[in-house]
């Protein structure tokens, strides 16, 4: 599961202060095979990690983040770039012309939903933008699909424009032009044929209708579940149209999305909608934050970062850290509070695979079953201390320790243990700064 690598790789990168190429080969190997699952074609792959190896290295780690972090961070802002977010919302926008009509061109492979976004389109512009908007169907080659265009353009109460499988496409789009003049239409959508591969005389026509009458928008329409194909089809439509923009359909699908970023690769255009349902309302403004997140498949990773951070009581670390920092000891009082710290983070067995090794051995080695248990104890040992002991846990002697261990009903050897264990642990105190503290607290979880 690649939450779990990612999840794993985030955790053995820590303490460390800067990324470099060593301590982010392994995490951007799984962003590489990441981006491979969700079918992003290599050429979009290689491209991707190249940016992201130059944006990162040298990059400072704030000491709040683990380098693993730090690096979901710089996978995230920059697919998320590259998905369009630093275009601004605007980019999601469509171009009216300054004389209407405005003629928005629909181009892309068979069955990958032009013909229903052309209906979604159509309800978007009627309901939100209180457009007038006529319908045409250029598909001679089905006449279902003249049909199917005419019964999607009715139920969302838009104009159609009837064309028949006899017409030649340009000369349909020119009729439907010249009515939607005649008829003021706001906007003309001009749906067209698609084959079910990449085709010289599909091209040849669609560019032919695309030189005909000038579109302000030609919108290239990818199905979200088409794997490494899409570079190819979408290089082809680049190359034979000025493309404006891009629909990404079928993101309802339990596709990853990569033909996405395969798409934007090829073409640089803005990705402006994206289909989420069969239905006609089933059209949204494309989100490209979203849209990283989910090729990268790390909706979970960054929840499981900010679960991190809620888990850690920041308030009592940023005291034992300024405590410690102002050459504060280190005492039982704040030894007991880590302790109950490590429970709320999910107990002993659960923490101490993700601590650092020092602090593995002071937490007695492998048998976590007993781990979980001897936290409790020692919490009991805690609690049988005096608060002058707690203060000072050089008062504790001999007698002192009977006592303890007696209160707590564990053996004096225990009692020694847990005393030895608190000895490395402040001595582990008096090693970190201020900000190192925050960080290994942070980093159990993280
Ligand atoms: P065209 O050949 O490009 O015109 O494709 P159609 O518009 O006829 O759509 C082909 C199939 O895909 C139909 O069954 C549509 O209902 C379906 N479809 C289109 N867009 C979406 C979408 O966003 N989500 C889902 N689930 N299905 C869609
Ligand atoms: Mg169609």
């Amino acid at each position: 599961n690649l939450t779990q690598r990612l999840a794993k790789v985030v955790k053995t990168m820590r303490g460390e202060a800067r990324l470099t190429e060593a301590n982010t080969a392994e995490m951007l190997r799984e962003v590489r095979l990441a981006l491979l699952e969700a079918d992003v074609a290599l050429p979009a792959v290689r491209e991707f990690i190249g940016k992201v190896k130059e944006k990162a290295l040298g990059e400072e780690v704030l000491s709040s983040l683990t380098p693993g972090q730090a690096l979901v961070g710089v996978v995230q802002r920059e697919l998320g770039a590259l998905m369009g977010a630093d275009l601004g919302p605007e980019a999601t926008q469509l171009s009216f012309a300054q004389q209407p009509p405005a003629i928005i061109l629909m181009a892309g492979l068979q069955g990958v939903g032009k013909t229903t976004t052309v209906g979604k389109l159509a309800k978007y512009l009627r309901e939100e933008k209180k457009k007038k908007v006529l319908t045409v169907s250029a598909d001679v080659y089905r006449p279902a699909a003249i049909a199917q265009l005419q019964s999607v353009t009715g139920q969302v109460g838009a104009d159609f424009f009837p064309s028949t499988a006899q017409d030649k496409p340009v000369d349909i789009a020119l009729a439907a032009l010249d009515w939607a003049k005649k008829h003021y239409h706001d906007v003309l959508i001009i749906d067209t044929a698609g084959r079910l591969g990449v085709d010289e005389e599909m091209m040849k026509e669609i560019a032919a209708v695309h030189g005909a009458v000038k579109p302000v928008e030609t919108l290239f329409v990818v199905d979200a579940m088409l794997g490494q194909d899409a570079i190819n089809t979408a290089k082809a439509f680049n190359d034979a149209l000025p493309l404006t923009g891009i629909v990404l359909t079928k993101l309802d699908g339990d596709s990853r999305g990569g033909a996405a970023l395969s798409v934007r690769h090829i073409t640089g255009k803005p990705i402006k909608f994206a289909g989420v349902s069969e239905k006609l309302d089933g059209l949204e403004a494309f989100d490209p934050t979203r849209m990283a997140s989910r090729i990268l498949g790390m909706g979970d990773i960054m929840a499981l970062v900010e679960e991190a951070r809620k888990g850690v009581d920041a308030k009592a670390a940023a005291d034992l850290a300024a405590k410690v920092k102002s050459g504060g000891k280190f005492d039982m009082n704040d030894f007991k509070a880590q302790l109950g710290q490590m429970k709320k983070m999910g107990g002993m067995s659960s923490l101490v695979d993700k601590l650092p090794a020092q602090f593995q051995q002071a937490a007695g080695g492998a048998n976590m079953d007993q781990a979980d248990k001897q936290v409790r104890r020692m919490v009991g040992i805690i609690d049988s201390m005096t608060p002058a002991e707690r203060a000072k846990p050089e008062l504790i002697k001999a007698t002192r320790k009977r006592r303890i261990a007696a209160g707590a009903g564990v053996q004096v050897q225990e009692v020694n243990r847990m005393l030895n264990q608190f000895e490395q642990m402040q001595t582990m105190m008096k090693k970190l700064s201020g900000g190192g503290m925050m960080k290994m607290m942070r980093s159990m979880k993280g």
